[in-house]
C-alpha cells in the first residue's frame, strides 16, 4: 500500500515526527503535491485547512487528516475527509493505516469519520517514537501545557500535564547534527510540571548536548517568569543563541488576566532587562485586536511594545480566533490609528515583525525562515 504525505510547508515537522513514526512500522511517507494513490496524509491548522477542502474532498485516494485544525473541528472534516486522526497522531495514524492495509474499516480509537468516532485510549509517550529519521526535524522535547491562555489551541490538543523526552533521547537525537533547535511551549519549564522549574533537569539536558544548541528561541520559546539569572546563565554557557523568544501579549494586567496567561506585564518587563544584563536580544511576541481590550488596553499595549522595541524585537500579531479555544467565536478589535501608525513605523525601523495589519498576509503566505 503507497501511503503519501501532503507536503505542506507550515506541517513540516510534523512531517518528519510521522514520516519517522511511520517508517518504523513499515511505511514509507512519500512526499506528493497533489493526493496519490493509494492514501494520503495530511495535517492541517485552522488557518490553511479552507484552502484544501476541496482537493481532499474532490481526491479519489483514501485522504487522512490530522493536525490542529482536524483535532479542533473533527466533525467539520469527517464531512471532506475519509478518516479524521483526533488528536496525537504517532500512534492513531500507524494502527489505521496497519487496518486499512490489512482490509479493516479504519475504526479505530482516535479516528473519526463520518458515522464512527472513538477517542484515543491514552497519550502519546516521546521517547516511545522517534523525534525524526531520514526527514530531519526539530527534537520536541515537551508536549503539553498547564496553562490555558484563551488563544491557544495547544493544552486543547496535548492536554494540561508536560510530558518530557528524556534526556538521553533528546540527546541521542540533537547530537546526530551539527546543530539542532527544540519544540516545546516552554523549553525551560523542561523536566518540569510546568510552573515550578527545574534548572538541575535543564542543565543535564544542556550538557548532553554535544553540538551547537539553540535553546529558547523558535520553536522552543519560553514563557517570561521563567526568565531568570538560572534560565540566563545555562543559555549562556551552553547555547549558541544570543537572543531569546518569549510572550508578552499584552501590556495590560487585565487583559493578560483574562487571557489567563499567569504572568503579569512587570514579569515581562523584567525579562526584558535580565536579557540586556546578559546580553540576549529579547525577541518578544504581542497579540493586538484581542477582542475584549479597551482603547486604553491598547494604548498600555502600545507603550509595552515602545518600551519593548528599544532592546529587543517585536513580533507583533492581530488576533485570530481558533476553533477548540476559549476564545473560539470571538472577534477581533479594529486598531486604533495611532497604534497601527506605530507599528508601521517600528515596523520600518525594523524593530517589529509579524502580521498585526492583515492576518491573511501572514497565514497564506509561505513562511519566512523565521528561526533567528
Ligand atoms: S500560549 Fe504557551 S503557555 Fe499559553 S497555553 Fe499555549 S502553549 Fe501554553
Amino acid at each position: 500500500m503507497q501511503v503519501n504525505w501532503r507536503w505542506i510547508h507550515a506541517a513540516r515537522n510534523s512531517y518528519a515526527v510521522l514520516y519517522a513514526a511511520c517508517e518504523r512500522d513499515g511505511f514509507l511517507l512519500q512526499q506528493v503535491d497533489n493526493p496519490a494513490d493509494d492514501v494520503t496524509c495530511y495535517s492541517l491548522n485552522s488557518l490553511n485547512a479552507a484552502s484544501y477542502r476541496d482537493e481532499i474532498a474532490a481526491a479519489d485516494c483514501l485522504t487522512i487528516v490530522g493536525g490542529p485544525h482536524a483535532t479542533a473541528c473533527p466533525r467539520e472534516v469527517a464531512g471532506y475527509a475519509d478518516y479524521v486522526v483526533v488528536g496525537e497522531g504517532e500512534y492513531t495514524l500507524t494502527r489505521l493505516l496497519e487496518d486499512v492495509r490489512d482490509g479493516g474499516e479504519g475504526l479505530i480509537p482516535g479516528i473519526m469519520t463520518g458515522s464512527f468516532y472513538e477517542p484515543a485510549k491514552s497519550s502519546v509517550r516521546l521517547d516511545a517514537y522517534p523525534a525524526f529519521s531520514e526527514m530531519k526535524g526539530y527534537v520536541e522535547i515537551t508536549r503539553g501545557c498547564p496553562h490555558a491562555c484563551g488563544y491557544c489551541q495547544t493544552p486543547q490538543i496535548f492536554g494540561h500535564c508536560m510530558r518530557h523526552r528524556s534526556i538521553d533521547e533528546v540527546a541521542r537525537f540533537a547530537n546526530r547534527h551539527k546543530e539542532s533547535r527544540f519544540v516545546s511551549p516552554n523549553a525551560f519549564a523542561y523536566g518540569s510540571d510546568g510552573t515550578n522549574p527545574r534548572w538541575d533537569k535543564v542543565e543535564h539536558l544542556l550538557r548532553a548536548c554535544r553540538h551547537q544548541i539553540f535553546f529558547g528561541t523558535f520553536p522552543s520559546e519560553v514563557r517570561p517568569e521563567f526568565v531568570c539569572d538560572e534560565s540566563l546563565s545555562l543559555v549562556t554557557r551552553y547555547c549558541a543563541n544570543t537572543k531569546l523568544h518569549f510572550g508578552a501579549q499584552s501590556g495590560s494586567d487585565a487583559v493578560l488576566a483574562k487571557l489567563r496567561r499567569g504572568h503579569t506585564v512587570a514579569d515581562v518587563l523584567k525579562a526584558v532587562d535580565l536579557c540586556r544584563e546578559y546580553s540576549f536580544v529579547p525577541v518578544v511576541d504581542f497579540i493586538v485586536g484581542l477582542p475584549f481590550e479597551s482603547d486604553d488596553d491598547q494604548r498600555s499595549t502600545l507603550d509595552l511594545i515602545c518600551e519593548v522595541s528599544r532592546s529587543g524585537i517585536i513580533h507583533a500579531h492581530r488576533f485570530i480566533s481558533l476553533p477548540g479555544t476559549p476564545l473560539a467565536d470571538t472577534v477581533a478589535r479594529d486598531l486604533l490609528p495611532e497604534v497601527e501608525n506605530m507599528l508601521g513605523k517600528l515596523a520600518l525601523r525594523g524593530r517589529l515583525t509579524g502580521s498585526w495589519n492583515d492576518p491573511a498576509v501572514r497565514f497564506f503566505r509561505r513562511p519566512s525562515n523565521d528561526i533567528p
